[in-house]
Formats: C-alpha cells, structure tokens, sequence
C-alpha cells in the first residue's frame, strides 16, 4: 500500500503489526480491566491493512465489530534490543489505524483462553493513513486523538493519556521481535470504543496527522 509521506508515496509494506492492549487507563476501564504493568501486545496480520477510503467489511462470523482509533507509530530502520531513550530515532513517521475489532469473536477467545488472532485478523481491520508525517519535530505523547461514526464523536482524548509512551514500546517489543523497517506498532486506544455497522461513516483524526475516512459494508 503507499502512503504520501513528505509529498512521495511511501510503499508501505510492513512485516508485521504490533498492537498494544489496554494502553489508556480509561479504555481498560471501560473493557472491566486494570491497566498492565508491563505492555501487552498481539499482532495483526499485514493482511488486514486497508487504504484510506476503503470499505471495511463486517465478516459473516461476527456480530459487533468495533473501532479502536489509535496512534500508530512507523519504524524507519530495524533494530533489537533498543534502548528507551534513542527509540524515537528509529521512527519514520507517525499516521492513524483503527484497531477494527470482532468484539464477540474476542470475548468468546478470552473466555476460552485462545489468542485474539481471528477477532483482529480479518481482511479489512486495520484501514491506515491517510498519510505518514515525518517523526521529527513531533512530539508523540502530546496529540488529540479522536473518531467519529456519522458525525458523531465517539472517541476523543490525547496521547498524553498512554500508559506507555511511544518510546517505551518500542524499547519493550524490540526486547521480545526485531522490529524492521515499515513495522507498524498501534499504540492503543483510548476509551469510548463502540459498534460499526454496514452503512456508517467512519473519521478519525489525530492532531498534525490529519483525518483517515473510511465506510462500513
Ligand atoms: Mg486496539
């Protein structure tokens, strides 16, 4: 997928998308959860990812979807084992993901202790954009964060609220899985999560990003 990024198309091919868990105290509030002491993350398939504009498609085997806005984060080089306080040197750029999640699918898979990979695996839940802006001169923890369904708000906060910041994300997860260049980490989602349904209208906006739109089918 490309992505405009300083005014070219960036192609955008990530190896993997790293999605944190409970990373805004009131989210994990409103999910009946208590915020972790160390990261929680999962993986959405590269798979996922869908254009700006796209249609994002409500599967067969579910029957409430949800959005998650979040604040996802662009590496511009690889690195393991990256120490907190240069992890933000490894960054490209920054744009918007929404976290489209299969809310029944993933209760289902906690109450039976199975990974959450099929309720935020599917085609289509992880639409992205609607550009990259370079890292620098952006200040990753200070950006309102908001979405709308039908003009309506539905989410609407500031990254100040993480409970890990950006740099210590990427300090944890290159611990754990290189991170390479184009990976994407979703840095969470703040609280005011709610149902998608065929026919709404979906923006999502973060402050200096712009705004990502996309439709319900
Ligand atoms: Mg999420």
């Amino acid at each position: 997928m490309q992505l405009p990024y300083r005014d070219q198309p960036f192609d955008l091919c990530p190896t993997k998308i790293v999605a944190v868990a409970k990373n805004y105290r009131a989210h994990a509030a409103e999910m009946n959860s208590n915020v972790p002491f160390e990261p929680r993350f999962f993986l959405k398939p590269p798979s996922a990812l869908l254009a700006p504009g796209g249609q994002v498609r409500r599967p067969v085997m579910s029957r409430r979807i949800e959005h998650e806005v979040e604040l996802a984060v662009i590496m511009g080089r690889r690195g393991r084992d990256i120490p907190e306080e240069e992890a933000l040197e490894y960054v490209a750029g920054y744009t918007i993901l929404v976290d489209v999640t299969a809310r029944d699918l993933q209760q289902q898979a906690k109450e039976q202790g199975m990974p959450w990979t099929i309720a935020k695996g599917f085609d289509t839940f992880a639409p992205v954009g609607p550009c990259i802006i370079p890292a620098a001169g952006i200040d990753p923890q200070i950006l309102d964060i908001w979405l709308k369904v039908n003009d309506e708000f539905r989410q609407n906060s500031n990254t100040r609220h993480m409970v890990f910041t950006v740099a210590r994300l990427i300090a944890y997860i290159s611990r754990i899985m290189t991170l390479e260049s184009q990976d994407i980490i979703a840095t969470g989602t703040p609280e005011g999560v709610g149902p998608l349904e065929p026919g709404d209208s979906v923006a999502a906006g973060i402050e200096s990003i712009g705004i990502l739109k996309f439709t319900v089918v």
